[in-house]
């Protein structure tokens, strides 16, 4: 449970605006406390107090309500991934002021050179906002991959060489800032929680689809990452015993029937579309797809087996979870045989519905700022967090 300080702030942060009487009545405490931890906020400068138009037929004093103070601190986000990398940087409200990506064509990467990276995109972002290093208090940075957030180290990235690395302190001590690290699908989980579709419902399940297919849980309001913080790895869930060999070197996992390379490798075997130095996955992919909206049965049906075992994946979570909605996004959700009518029907049909309702399914292809906008969310969640428990103390 948090202390009530920062129940208080968060309760106004994810409103936007809030009267203190409409704070206590959400969080059911008396608006006596409720007033009393508002005035620690707005003395630490975290909230400010505006005037809400007074409804034309009332009397008496304008209604007065609390946001959060936007200038209260600047935090950044950073997406680390394999093609390009994608930065933010947003005020204490959430609020992006600046954005800048950074391409690069590398599959696999020693550590070093991605903080290098990371340090050149921070730079474009503070000059994009104008700002200096010091304006920054904390960085937030997501990689695909099997990342421990609590103590920041990634223990497997596709896109980083090596194993068990101690990203967060690394690029730390080269940034010379707080660093915060989590698996990209727990952040872009986040991004949900904070300012999407997720933002009112308690129990909800993002799945998505880029190189690799991750996910993320929310329960109870709050992000589920596992007793030791690399749960819901649901590209790794195997649907297949002894199937397809998946990138982690296991067999018959859910990616290596639904991720880039799996379509790739199909592809490259039916329609005969090799890999060539100047034709990335990326290219062959969207060959891949031309052919199958202009008729070629070949490549359609790489596609609908690639969205059956989605199906196969989705209705694994829903079983599991029971969530009342589930969101599915990510780059590749552009390719829409992947969330077809009979992809959807299928995951009724898997789904056991004895007398439940089956949660509703979205699909949400945001662009890769998301990505990076999760990420500050993570430096903003561990900021408020630190900002309010310091003011609780002084
Ligand atoms: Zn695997």
């Amino acid at each position: 449970m948090l202390p009530l300080r920062q129940q208080v702030f968060d309760c106004i942060r994810s409103q936007g605006q809030l009267s203190r009487i409409d704070v206590a009545k959400r969080l059911e405490v008396s608006p006596a406390s409720v007033s009393t931890q508002v005035a620690d906020l707005l003395g630490a400068g975290l909230l400010q107090e505006v005037e809400v138009p007074r409804d034309p037929s009332s009397r008496g004093r304008p209604p007065v309500a609390l946001e959060v103070r936007p200038e209260a601190g600047y935090v950044a986000g950073i997406k680390l991934s394999d093609l390009v990398h994608t930065g933010v940087i947003v005020d204490f409200s959430g609020r992006p002021v600046a954005e800048a990506s950074l391409p690069r064509t590398s599959l696999r990467t020693d550590l070093d050179l991605l903080v290098e990276e990371a340090d050149a995109l921070l730079v474009r972002l503070l000059s994009e906002a104008g700002m200096k290093r010091s304006d920054i208090a904390a960085l937030g940075v997501g990689v695909p991959g099997m990342v421990d957030h609590a103590r920041g180290v990634a223990l497997w990235s596709p896109i980083i060489r090596g194993i068990d690395l101690p990203l967060a302190s690394l690029m730390s001590d080269h940034l010379g800032l707080p660093v915060y690290v989590d698996n990209d699908a727990n952040l872009l989980t986040l991004a949900e929680l904070w300012y999407g579709a997720g933002r009112a419902l308690p129990d909800f399940a993002v799945v998505t689809l880029e190189y690799g297919v991750g996910m993320g849980l929310v329960m109870d309001h709050r992000l589920y990452r596992g007793a030791h913080s690399v749960g819901m790895e649901i590209g790794h869930t195997k649907v297949q015993l002894d199937g397809a060999l998946c990138r982690c070197g296991q067999r018959g996992c859910l990616e290596a029937y639904v991720s880039d390379y799996a379509l790739v490798r199909e592809a490259s075997v039916a329609l005969d579309l090799h890999r060539t130095a100047s034709g990335s996955a990326q290219v062959m992919l969207e060959s891949l797809y031309d052919q199958a909206k202009a008729g070629n049965e070949a490549a359609r049906t790489i596609f609908r087996r690639a969205g059956r075992f989605l199906a196969a994946g989705l209705a694994n979570v829903i079983n599991l979870f029971d969530p009342s909605l589930v969101i599915l996004s990510g780059a590749r959700m552009k390719y829409d045989y992947l969330y077809a009518e009979d992809v959807l029907t299928e995951v009724r049909e898997m789904t056991v519905n004895k007398g439940r309702t089956l949660p509703r399914i979205e699909i949400n292809a945001w662009g890769d700022l998301v990505w990076a906008r999760g990420a500050a969310t993570l430096a903003l969640e561990a900021q408020t967090a630190a900002r309010c428990a310091g003011e609780a103390a002084a």
